[in-house]
């Protein structure tokens, strides 16, 4: 059950207008409860996810569900599993394609109010390289993070983003398969079950 406090940031959190500039205007995607056991901090929610609400409910998604041994009804389990981006709302469109990196005052103005009403998370994912270097360090390297994931263990375990794009990264890197992916899944196992 969550507390007042919770529905009171959740709240809040919903209706966040702090940025007035976003293309698609504000709408903050995220999966949050005070029970969640693994925290997913991605990217930025895509133009279906601001449409939908739902994040990951993509290709995308399904990559990220396979690397993690989940299914949809597991992931999307709000309960157990909670989804954090680095920023909340769709950022818009680069000049030169692409998604626009996430709003930077996103992160410090909404995770401070929001992880500490997360006691029972195990496990924060940190998908891609604006989580990693959020979380790690602006100057830490998203490939030596994922390569040393065992570093950063029990409290984080850093991925790339499993867009399109890692497919091709994927290939050039097959330690990500044989040794990452199965050291994933025994973690994300372990912080759902221990
Ligand atoms: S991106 Fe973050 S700070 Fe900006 S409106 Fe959305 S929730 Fe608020």
């Amino acid at each position: 059950m969550a507390s007042d406090a919770f529905l009171a940031m959740i709240a809040a959190l919903r209706t966040c207008r702090a940025c007035d500039d976003l293309p698609l205007g504000p709408r903050p995607v995220f999966q949050l409860s005070p029970t969640a056991r693994l925290l997913i901090t991605s990217q930025a929610p895509g133009t279906k996810a601001h449409l939908s609400g739902l994040p990951f409910d993509d290709p995308s998604g399904e990559r990220l569900r396979d690397w993690l041994g989940l299914d949809r009804e597991r992931f999307y389990d709000g309960s157990r599993v909670a989804i954090l981006p680095t920023g909340l709302c769709y950022p818009g469109r680069q000049p030169k394609g692409g998604d626009a990196p996430p709003r930077p005052h996103c992160a410090p103005l909404w995770h401070p109010r929001v992880l500490p009403q997360m006691p029972a998370v195990r496990l924060r994912l940190l998908v891609g390289g604006y989580a990693v270097r959020l979380v790690l360090g602006r100057a830490t390297r998203l490939e030596e993070a994922v390569r040393n994931h065992a570093r950063h263990q029990p409290r984080h375990f850093p991925l790339p983003h499993p867009s399109w794009r890692t497919l091709v990264w994927e290939k050039r890197n097959p330690w990500f398969a044989a040794e990452v992916l199965p050291a994933l899944k025994l973690a994300v196992a372990q912080a759902l079950t221990e």
